[in-house]
């Protein structure tokens, strides 16, 4: 930007006419308000007080905003720091600026880095506010502006607090309402104030090198305009200069040297239409090799906060990767300024439904905050939403996910979906396990790993384990738990097992029994996961009955001491046939289970969810299957396949085999496989099981061994 306007006509002046003749009355008004209202008011640096108003008011003409706008930048320090008040303004200038200017008064008054719950809560409501007319924000933004520039006529201390301010709040702000030169000053002027070392030091070696740049740029520029002029494509074409923070952020990012960063040179490239950007694109790309993997579509796919253009990278003259970006005027405009691009365009009126769409994302970044009740909260949420600095990864698919640096695969996993951050349960990068407060970095590819059911875990919340990053991920996270309906689910799974019990005349058996049953320390525990859905009273009842059942038998005549013929499986239906237990799914008794006629073999026996079943049922022969049921010949034995997971230690499989034996259980036969990378050890044992209850009890017992991690029924 130019020089700073002095007086009123320079500011007029400054517009280039830009500023619509009925509102030049209005800002001469404001002006000579505020003129008086300052008089005699200087700044620390010592200048008239009235230039801070007048350099505010210039961003804003820059920006081409409104009259009401320019006028609010004029007054904006008027009720902080003079006698007239915001309503002695409303009274002269109407409610619409009066809002303006105090909206922006309410907005300086905070200090960012150390909020009162008080403060914070104004905040809220300003921020809130700001949703309805974004104006505020951009008349702070300006202010801002020129206190950066005035900033060495401060003391010390307060200047670091501002300049960092403005580096962790403002800027942000203004890469995320899509301000880039606005950003890019304020980021500057910071950096300048923060790190003069670093700052002076960029500043030589790019003035060490302009000339060479420059004349190498000079060529770049006069080839590509010559090329598209052939091809009939009017185009302004520009060499873009390399921010000074961006040159330090990557210095200090990838710890990449000055000439590295400094290489890559870049042009701008702006046409009328985006026909003509893609006509653009392949003449760059005929001229020069392009570079895998740096073209980006943003055209077809613009980002968060309306970026609009195309880019590329390309081997340009002597080998020297250049950047090229692509744009229309229109997606140039809105890359400049932003949201401030629309009031550009006021008096067109379909200009403002595009505006409303563009506006959509500010809505849900704030509407969802609309929820947090603690201020300080609110704070912090947007603080996090603000930082700029982002991390690109990939979902399985290959589509691109920005996250705030530092995000974790919860993170991700609550920005794909809601739904699958709640069931998250692991995730794979780049095809490995990583833990979930693992740190995504730029290009991972992210694979979140999710459970049936459940919900996320407390110890995500604890900001110590790192788990999570973005406000909207914990947020999600504290609702779960908010809206988490145990109370409810025991009382359902209390009406459940009632009614279950007395439909089978077994009253007297207590809850306490049960849970233990099903291993669970606590009946609210069982009642909860009953009301959950993850037991069902199918489950108990043949778990119960089980029990009875075996409580009753003599203890001579174990089951596997009978030949395997004699099993006791009664066909419904059409007894007397031979029976057989499937060997792919070793149904027990208590499962739901149904015969299969094979040719010359009797009856197979399947579990009804057996694959095979299935198979069968989709599209086999149907009329072989016939309904079974269970005998009373519950003593016999059963081959059962288990699996037990553990770290793996000596001795482990004859501690196994001690236990089988103590149970008087028969092991027909037994495997153990050790991973070498975690030494996690996998026994598969099939056992002469006579039910249920004996296999809960076998598999319970061998859970209790040191270094046993589960040991379950195999099912598949
Ligand atoms: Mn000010």
């Amino acid at each position: 930007m130019e020089g700073l306007p002095e007086t009123l006509e320079d500011l007029l002046e400054r517009s280039g006419g830009s500023i619509a003749s009925q509102d030049i009355p209005l800002i001469k008004r404001a002006y000579q308000v505020a003129s008086e209202a300052h008089d005699g008011q200087s700044r620390m640096s010592g200048e008239p007080f009235i230039q801070h108003s007048l350099a505010t008011a210039a961003t804003l003409v820059d920006l081409r905003l409104d009259g009401a706008t320019i006028a609010a930048g004029l007054l904006h320090d008027v009720p902080e720091d003079t006698a007239v008040t915001v309503e002695d303004i409303e009274e002269t200038f109407g409610e619409e600026i009066a809002k303006l200017v105090d909206g922006v008064t309410k907005l300086r008054k905070i200090t960012w880095t150390s909020l009162e719950e008080e403060e914070a809560e104004s905040l809220r409501k300003i921020f809130l506010a700001m949703v309805d007319d974004i104006r505020v924000i951009l008349i702070r933004l300006a202010d801002r502006l020129h206190n950066m520039h005035t900033l060495d006529a401060l003391p010390q201390e307060r200047g670091t607090v501002i300049a960092r301010e403005t580096m962790e709040i403002f800027a942000p702000l203004a890469h995320r309402l899509g301000m880039w030169q606005i950003k890019e000053e304020l980021e500057d002027l910071a950096l300048r104030y923060l790190e003069p070392d670093d700052y002076r030091e960029i500043v030589e070696l790019l003035s060490e090198r302009s000339a060479n740049r420059e004349r190498y740029v000079d060529g770049v520029v006069n080839t590509l305009r010559k090329s598209l002029a052939e091809e009939g494509i009017k185009a302004e074409i520009t060499g873009r200069r390399k921010h000074i923070s961006s040159i330090h952020r990557k210095m200090k990012e990838k710890g990449r040297d000055f000439d590295r960063i400094y290489d890559v040179c870049a042009t701008r490239v702006i046409v009328d239409d985006i026909k003509d950007c893609y006509a653009a694109l392949g003449i760059v790309h005929s001229l020069w090799r392009p570079i895998a993997g740096e073209f980006d579509d943003y055209i077809a796919m613009p980002k968060d906060n309306m970026y609009q253009s195309l880019h590329t990278a390309v081997v340009g003259p002597e080998g020297r990767p250049l950047e090229v970006q692509i744009r229309t005027w229109d997606m140039h405009w809105t890359a400049e300024y932003g949201v401030a691009a629309h009031w550009r365009y006021k008096e067109q009126v379909e200009r403002d439904a595009v505006l409303e769409a563009k506006m959509a994302w500010l809505r849900q970044m704030m509407d969802w905050r609309r929820e947090l009740v603690d201020a300080q909260e609110f704070v912090d949420s947007l603080k996090t939403d603000l930082f700029p600095e982002e991390v690109y990864v990939f979902t399985p698919k290959g589509d691109v996910v920005e996250l705030p640096r530092g995000s974790t695969p919860v993170d991700f996993a609550y920005h794909v979906h809601t739904e699958i951050g709640q069931l998250c349960q692991g995730a794979k990068v780049n095809g490995k396990i990583v833990p979930l407060n693992y740190q995504l970095k730029d290009g991972d590819q992210v694979m979140i790993l999710t459970a049936k059911r459940g919900g996320p875990s407390r110890d995500w919340l604890n900001p110590h384990l790192g788990y999570v990053r973005t406000s909207r991920a914990r947020q999600k996270i504290r609702q779960f738990f908010r809206r988490q309906e145990r109370a409810e689910n025991i009382t359902r799974g209390r009406t459940l097992l009632e009614r279950e019990l007395k439909r089978l005349g077994i009253e007297h058996e207590s809850y306490e029994e049960i849970a233990k049953l099903f291993r669970f320390k606590k009946i609210d525990d069982l009642l909860a996961a009953i009301g959950y859905g993850d037991i069902n009273v199918h489950q108990i009842s043949t778990k119960l009955l089980d029990v009875e059942t075996e409580e009753t038998l003599p203890e001579e005549g174990r089951p596997s001491d009978l030949p395997s013929e004699a099993r006791g499986v009664t066909v419904t239906g059409v007894g007397g046939l031979l029976t057989r237990i499937g060997g792919c799914c070793n149904p027990l008794p208590g499962d739901e289970i149904i015969g299969y006629v094979t040719r010359g073999q009797g009856v197979t026996i399947h579990r009804m969810d057996c694959g095979n079943v299935l198979r069968v049922l989709r599209d086999g022969d149907k009329e072989r299957l016939i309904e079974v049921d269970w005998g009373e010949d519950v003593d016999a034995a059963y081959p059962v396949a288990i699996k037990i997971t553990a770290y793996d230690r000596r001795g482990l499989l004859k501690d196994v085999a001690a236990i089988i034996d103590a149970e008087d259980v028969n092991m027909i036969s037994a495997s153990i496989n050790t991973r070498k990378k975690d030494q996690i050890a996998t026994i598969v044992a099939t056992l002469e099981i006579s039910g249920m209850a004996q296999l809960s009890r076998v598999l319970a017992k061998i859970e209790t061994l040191t270094n046993v991690l589960e040991a379950v029924r195999q099912t598949d």
